[in-house]
């Protein structure tokens, strides 16, 4: 946690050009001063876990270029209706189970209709009485909708920025930066707390980067979360044969995040799957310490988290967690053999 001292360094006037700055120094300076910054705020050695269920799938009307859950993409995804509450309240209770201590429900929506938010609020009532924390992502919000979730116990609100106010248009026709900020600003007024980052990986200049960076900075509040997404390249979508972005701009991205918003969770999001141990090793060196845990929590087989667990234990981080969660999490670690990456992506692939 932030302490007094750190909390007065926390800074909101960032220049773009200072952000530039810091994503050209040498790799090895960079990684020191972000390092050196996270520990000033946060215990190196944890990581907060969160857990993702997709609460309404695909069918989407906006045209987010990255992604397969619009209708206007060949994805091959499978829409489905919003889901039942007691089908997302298993979800909740396997996911406390497997040691995450915030439950994200996201929805494909451009925004919720006024007719779902007693469902919707439903469901936050019932996840916040098994003890987790909770967050929702269900597109743009209008003030009452936000003050009606807030009152329902919602924690955060996930709204991302997706890339600079520049590169928005390449990416997004159906919506502007601006409504963004709108809805991120009713989620502020009702109290909640924000997740908000973006993706890379998209085609952009390092310009837009910086630009992304520069927009969350700046925002009166900095997000409490900062999920950075690497593009993951859905067959189908329009960014499907985006050219690879270098691992080492990635984590220079986390780096810089990490400096620029020294209070706040950096999250490693979108993407986590087809990073390398090593890399992800250098993003937690670098400040990243969140992560989404076991996606496919409600499959059977669930590599990911297996995975994930091997790498918590060869790397020495932990969970930042509740009491109860500490044992099955070690246990189930200490368990299970170490795989290499390898293995994993093949099993995954399966
Ligand atoms: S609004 Fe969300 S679900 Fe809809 S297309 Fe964009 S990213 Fe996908």
């Amino acid at each position: 946690m932030a302490n007094a001292s750190a909390a007065r360094q926390t800074r909101h006037d960032w220049s773009r050009a200072e952000i530039e700055a810091l994503f050209s120094l040498p790799f090895n300076e960079l990684l020191f001063r972000a390092h050196s910054v996270h520990r000033e705020f946060f215990d190196p050695g944890v990581v907060q876990v969160s857990t993702l269920l997709s609460i309404k799938t695909g069918a989407c009307p906006e045209d987010c270029k990255y992604c397969p859950q619009s209708t206007r993409y060949d994805t091959g995804l499978e829409a489905e209706q919003l889901m039942e509450i007691e089908r997302v309240l298993e979800g909740a209770r396997a996911a406390k189970a497997a040691g995450a201590t915030r439950f994200c429900m996201g929805a494909a929506w451009r925004s919720p209709k006024d007719r779902d938010l007693p469902v919707l609020t439903a469901m936050v009532r019932g996840v916040k009485e098994l003890g987790l924390e909770t967050c929702m992502t269900l597109g743009m919000l209008t003030e009452s909708q936000a003050r009606s979730l807030a009152e329902a116990g919602l924690d955060y609100y996930n709204h991302n920025l997706d890339t600079s106010p520049e590169y928005y248009g390449e990416i997004i026709s159906t919506r502007c930066f601006q409504d963004r900020l709108d809805t991120l600003a009713h989620v502020r007024v009702a109290g909640m707390k924000v997740c908000c980052g973006g993706i890379v990986g998209m085609g952009e200049a390092r310009g837009d980067r910086v630009g992304l960076l520069h927009a969350l900075a700046t925002l009166d509040e900095h997000p409490e979360s900062v999920p950075i997404n690497m593009l993951v390249r859905v067959a189908g979508t329009p960014l499907a044969h985006e050219a690879d972005l270098d691992p080492f701009e990635f984590v220079r991205a986390i780096a810089v995040a990490r400096i620029l918003m020294p209070a706040s969770h950096v999250r490693l999001s979108a993407g986590r799957e087809n990073m390398s141990d090593e890399m992800q090793a250098l993003a937690f060196f670098a400040g990243a310490n969140s992560i989404f845990y076991g996606e496919r929590l409600l499959t059977t087989s669930n590599p990911e988290a297996v995975r994930d667990r091997q790498l918590f234990a060869r790397l020495g981080l932990r969970p930042e967690e509740h009491e109860y969660q500490r044992a099955s999490w070690e246990t189930t670690a200490a368990a299970e053999p170490v795989r290499s990456s390898s293995l994993f992506y093949d099993a995954a692939a399966r």
